[in-house]
């Protein structure tokens, strides 16, 4: 591919992500974003089999949100939160709190998805202290989980096989344990919880699909259990949905298959339909009332510098507005079952360990990603754009995505991966 000048004179000031900047390919130049399509700077067009990380959930460049933004930015593109409210955030966190199942009714707006994790740690901890007990400081979290990149969200992360491991030392010390399955498991993972209780605030959960820890799902009952061993030891569960909230697992929240309130819940990712970075850490009544008082030292002392952005809030508020007037959900249905009539052939393949699908989210697991560059330009010659990593092949297209360009996408890439697969 032809590097183009901007990309030539730019490249080496950029830092890029989880990227090895001394062997890693020189990436893909994008110009342009229209529906379901990247635009590269040769005119060429991929299809999006990764909704930009889970963000594009309506696809890019959405009339309706465009419009949002626009009037928006004309009107106030920012104002600070601190001591001031505007009509987008509030109008936002009622929704918000419409939407999400129970009463999560309290909205703390962020700016990512890290910082609405760090939030909710941070909640979680103040809760037992402005509750009078001290020492709650600690959280069970899952192996396999992934919640982020700053150091709080790194420390709740698989502390082992995650891309933080490094950082052992650097990071706080939390409770790692399996997600419990079988009646066995659920007496052990009580135990566990109940050793341990004097120094836990909570426990962390993304439900039913941890994403990227590896790509693995876990059942409803599973996450309800959960649910049910913390009002039994009295802790704070908190439920991680960044990734899987607004549709991406055939339901708007992954908790409402599993049917429980957390009391607290990350959102974010699909919170602005891939517009502007923007997340959310919501909690109940419960959480909420502890932070009340005549006390000022009782408050949540947390305030990013851009929460509550009025340009991020109005493109939130046009993404909810198409969630109710498009059919997402079914949409999300959908294409868990052409996944699985598509993707499944993969499974014959030599090296493919396992194929699974769960909403919007197929995924491919391989014994390993060898010649992964290689396999990178191939899906890119062949026009789709996928990110592979550790073992795991996956799609998470925009919603909305049209039947002919799913089969394109699918097509594309059970042919690249057939032909990869035997070399
Ligand atoms: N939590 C989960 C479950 C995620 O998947 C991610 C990002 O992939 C995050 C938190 C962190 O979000 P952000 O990248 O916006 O900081």
């Amino acid at each position: 591919m032809k590097i183009p000048q901007w990309q030539r004179d730019g490249l080496p000031y950029t830092w890029m992500p989880y990227m090895q900047m001394q062997t890693a390919p020189i990436p893909v130049p994008v110009v342009r974003t229209n529906g379901v399509r990247l635009i590269l700077d040769d005119g060429r067009e991929l299809i999006d089999g990764t909704s930009s990380w889970w963000t594009a959930c309506h696809g890019y460049n959405h009339p309706h949100i465009l419009e949002a933004v626009n009037k928006q930015l004309y009107k106030m593109p920012h104002v600070m939160f601190g001591g001031i409210q505007h009509p987008p955030a509030l109008l936002l966190a009622q929704r918000l709190a419409k939407l999400l199942p129970g009463d999560l009714n309290h909205v703390f707006f962020t700016d990512s998805g890290s910082v609405a994790v760090e939030v909710a740690l941070k909640m979680a901890v103040q809760y037992w202290l402005n509750l009078g007990e001290t020492g709650r400081t600690k959280f069970v979290c899952f192996k396999n989980a992934y919640h982020g990149d700053t150091t709080g969200a790194m420390s709740v992360c698989d502390p082992l096989d995650s891309m933080h491991s490094h950082f052992k030392g650097f990071l706080l010390k939390q409770f790692p344990s399996s997600i419990p399955h079988t009646d066995a498991q659920f007496v052990e993972f009580q135990r566990f919880l109940y050793e341990h209780k004097q120094e836990l605030a909570g426990v962390i959960i993304e439900p039913l699909v941890q994403g990227a820890g590896g790509m693995k799902f876990h059942t409803a009952e599973s996450v309800a259990r959960i649910r049910q061993a913390c009002d039994a030891m009295n802790l704070l569960m908190i439920a991680d949905e960044v990734a899987t909230g607004f549709g991406r697992t055939g339901t708007m929240f992954a908790c409402e298959q599993a049917e429980i309130v957390p009391d607290i819940i990350c959102i974010g990712k699909a919170l602005t339909g891939g517009t502007l970075g923007m997340a959310a850490t919501i909690a109940t009544g419960k959480v909420f009332d502890a932070f009340l008082s005549n006390d000022p030292q009782r408050a949540l002392m947390h305030g990013p510098t851009y929460m509550a952005n009025p340009l991020a809030c109005a493109a939130a508020n046009a993404t909810l507005d198409l969630f109710e007037t498009e059919p997402r959900i079914q949409q999300s249905l959908a294409m868990e079952m052409y996944f699985k009539e598509t993707l499944q052939h993969c499974k014959e393949l030599p090296g493919v360990v396992d194929v699974r699908q769960k909403g919007a989210i197929g995924v491919i697991q391989v014994e390993s990603l060898h010649s992964l560059a290689r396999l990178n330009g191939e899906f890119v010659e062949s026009g789709i754009w996928v990110r592979p990593f550790n073992d795991i092949i996956y799609l998470t297209p925009p919603l909305c995505m049209s039947q002919g360009d799913l089969q394109t996408l699918c097509e594309k890439l059970v042919n690249v991966i057939t032909k990869w697969s035997k070399t």
